[in-house]
């Protein structure tokens, strides 16, 4: 609890606990047979288009038994990991998974193109018995629907619920089975926002904050899902920032640690991809030009989040709004300011303000790619 004098000791603790929710690693495993969609799978979940540098190959046979790691491109501590088909029928799934080593996952994804097979069902029982989280994906949606679109009483909704029970009655062996119909080339489409819905609700919190963070920007929900992850994340940053915080450097006009305020909005830039590494990839995702990407942001960052912008923002008078104040008061126990009280509130404004912001430049991105 923060009350009484500033403590380096509480300072430190809160900075730890940041730090600790930035180091959550997320491993993701995504399996299925050859040709079932899974690398493109998984470049999709890394927002990259299949013919990208960085993206699993696509389109080849299956040599290898051993599972292939793909780091996320800006969070290194999000793994993606395309493991090999579970082979034949005779396969032993037990084995299998102990082979890829099941324990190093937070969830499976099982992925097929078409009908979910004896081996799909052995799999997701032996993973059921290891009491890990397991979704089905049904891959190529875009394929069956175009397919479909030439009959004459095309209906877009009653097709997918026709595949959709399906699965299902492929699965009967598995209980209740997840299945979500994706295609890995428009994920604003079809069910993978369910997925990550699903996910959110079942992944524990640190898990799904790594998971949320890390997804790409392909739709105006995705973004507000992410902006909803940060704005609870920005009490924290702003008590780690400001309690205990010394008196304002010259020029200043908040006394706080502007590192931490520095990092939030990195952290965002990354996630918001509106980073220069990120705006390059979407730039390859969505064929136009990055400068074309970069020239509709207006805020303050965007020409990235340097010292000079965070600076900046703490030079000017801030005016903690008395709603902040009074949330703030609410908060602490017999309704007592701590110390770095007015600091913390500063900085929870001026967070709030550069998340809003980020926010705006990336609806205008999106609509620049034509996401949204
Ligand atoms: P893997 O062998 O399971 O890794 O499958 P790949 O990701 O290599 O995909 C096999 C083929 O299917 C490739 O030609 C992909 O371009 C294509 N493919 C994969 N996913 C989709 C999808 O969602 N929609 C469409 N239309 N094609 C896909």
């Amino acid at each position: 609890m923060i009350t009484g004098s500033p403590s380096a000791e509480k300072t430190n603790k809160l900075k730890s606990k940041l730090k600790e929710l930035e180091n959550v690693t997320l491993n993701i495993a995504v399996t299925g047979t050859t040709g079932a969609g899974k690398s493109s799978f998984v470049n999709a979940l890394r927002g990259l288009r299949n013919d990208d540098g960085r993206a699993a190959p696509t389109g080849t046979i299956e040599t290898t038994m051993k599972p292939n790691m793909y780091l996320h491109p800006f969070m290194p501590n999000v793994k993606i990991w395309d493991l090999p088909g579970i082979g034949s029928p005779k396969f032993k799934a037990k084995k299998y998974l102990k082979d890829v080593k099941f324990n190093t996952y937070d969830f499976f994804l099982i992925v097929t193109s078409e009908r979910f097979r004896e081996n799909d069902i052995e799999l997701a029982t032996a993973i059921q018995k290891s009491n890990k989280l397991f979704y089905f994906i049904r891959t190529k949606i875009d394929n069956d629907v175009r397919a479909e679109s030439q009959n004459k009483n095309f209906d877009e909704q009653t097709l997918l619920n026709n595949i959709r029970e399906d699965c299902k009655s492929n699965l009967l062996k598995v209980g209740v089975p997840k299945i979500f119909l994706v295609s890995s080339f428009q994920l604003e489409k079809y069910d993978f926002q369910k997925l990550i819905n699903t996910l959110e609700d079942e992944l524990p919190e640190n898990k799904r904050f790594a998971l949320i963070q890390s997804l790409p920007i392909y739709s105006l929900e995705a973004l507000a899902k992410k902006k909803k992850y940060f704005k609870k994340m920005i009490w924290l940053n702003a008590f780690a920032a400001g309690v205990g915080a010394m008196p304002p450097l010259p020029g200043l006009s908040v006394a706080c640690d502007y590192g931490i305020m520095k990092n939030f909005f990195q952290q965002v830039s990354t996630s918001y991809g509106l980073s220069n590494a990120a705006l390059e990839v979407l730039s390859e995702r969505v064929n136009k030009p990055v400068e074309q990407l970069k020239s509709v942001m207006t805020s303050r960052f965007k020409d990235g989040v340097t010292d000079k912008v965070v600076l900046n923002m703490l030079s000017n008078p801030v005016i903690a709004v008395a709603k902040t104040l009074g949330t703030v008061m609410a908060l602490l126990p017999g309704g007592a300011l701590p110390a770095g009280g007015a600091a913390i509130i500063s900085v929870h404004h001026l967070l709030n303000k550069g998340l809003n912001e980020m926010t705006e430049d990336t609806k205008k991105v999106l609509a620049a790619s034509q996401l949204a």
